[in-house]
């Protein structure tokens, strides 16, 4: 099935460009602190990825759940849950989308 691709939230520096996952406070390239939000592509691939056995107390009840550190465009990583379906794995450089986002940060799913 054709999965909705959601983009990310960024905050894009006024001073030089660079951009960073919201919020953003100071830009660590060049001290500005005026950003402008942004959005940009929800397409990376898996850098790394784990299996979340011992949860924060808010997830426990969801627990083990995957997670993975997500490269995104931008040189920009992002740590997300992992919507993973039956005869689906989870490997190092494997493209995934955001699918969505919730209290506990987005989700990505292969694709
Ligand atoms: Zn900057």
């Amino acid at each position: 099935m054709e999965k909705a691709i959601e983009g990310i939230q960024v905050d894009k520096c006024s001073g030089c460009g660079k951009r960073f996952i919201s919020p953003a406070y100071v830009c660590a390239a060049c001290g500005s602190e005026e950003f402008a939000p942004d959005v940009i592509s929800g397409e990376g691939k898996i850098y790394s990825h784990t299996t979340i056995r011992i949860a924060p107390e808010a997830f426990q009840a969801e627990a083990p759940y995957p997670m993975a550190i997500i490269e995104l465009s931008h040189d920009l990583r992002l740590t997300a849950r992992m919507q993973i379906e039956e005869g689906e794995t989870m490997e190092i450089g494997k493209p995934v989308v955001c699918v969505g986002k919730n209290e506990a940060g987005y989700w990505f799913g292969l694709t």
